[in-house]
């Protein structure tokens, strides 16, 4: 691991090429002021550790339906969370919110995605 990352307080991030034979030492200098920095530790490029809701969201996106309802909930449950009050999502809303996603998309074959009736 040649390339190694420091933070110094006041600059932030840097990065350090070390050769392969270099042991990692734990700190380096700034390269803008100097300041003893220590090294941060990074976990390995392409690794993703934290899931976002996009992230899960993009996984429902299997029917215009459920995309807007989940959408819909998990909005409710956030801006509840924060203390905002706010209405519970209306099927007529989630229903509406369908419609609109199955407007705009449309599947591989050309056809629009069939919206799913409440169960
Ligand atoms: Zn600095």
């Amino acid at each position: 691991m040649p390339l190694q990352v420091y933070r110094c307080s006041e600059h932030g991030e840097f990065d350090i090429y070390l050769s392969f034979r270099d042991d990692v030492p734990q700190i380096a200098h700034c390269l803008t002021c100097g300041v003893v920095s220590p090294h941060i530790i990074k976990p390995p490029a392409g690794i993703k550790v934290v899931r976002g809701w996009n992230e899960q969201a993009n996984e429902m996106q299997r029917d215009p339906y459920t995309q807007a309802k989940y959408q819909a909930t998990h909005m409710y449950h956030e801006q509840k969370d924060l203390g905002v009050r706010v209405d519970k999502p209306t099927e007529a809303g989630i229903q509406a919110a369908a419609a609109e996603i199955a407007g705009k998309k449309t599947w591989r074959d050309g056809s629009k995605p069939p919206i799913r009736e409440k169960r």
